[in-house]
């Protein structure tokens, strides 16, 4: 089975399950789906040079930067269960995400 589009988005809270944040949880900032990536705030920091730039009102020195981590890497929060699997249904006109242990939708 392959599909293209992520069942991450934006503002979903994630836990990480690998890595040096595995169990870190934190909020999707930015979803990569062409990659099947994700930026998720403060999980995978990742130290950056930045050059000053006056113009632009950048500071130099070493800035703090969350890197991109495969969405193989995370699971769903469920706020009841926990990180969950993901199931589908459809309710009403609309396909929703639900939590695969206790069936609650993971759509706002
Ligand atoms: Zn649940």
């Amino acid at each position: 089975m392959s599909r293209l589009q992520t069942p991450i988005r934006r503002n979903d809270t994630v836990a990480i399950n690998t890595g040096k944040d595995s169990g870190k949880r934190g909020r999707v900032l930015k979803v990569l789906p062409a990659k099947n990536r994700l930026i998720v705030e403060g999980v995978n920091l990742i130290k950056r040079h930045t050059r000053p730039n006056p113009q632009r009102n950048i500071k130099g020195g070493i800035a703090e930067q969350e890197g991109r981590i495969s969405v193989s890497n995370v699971a769903l929060v469920c706020g009841t269960c926990g990180p969950v699997r993901i199931g589908h249904e459809v309710r009403g006109d609309r396909k929703v995400r639900v939590c695969k242990k206790c069936g609650t939708t993971l759509d706002k």
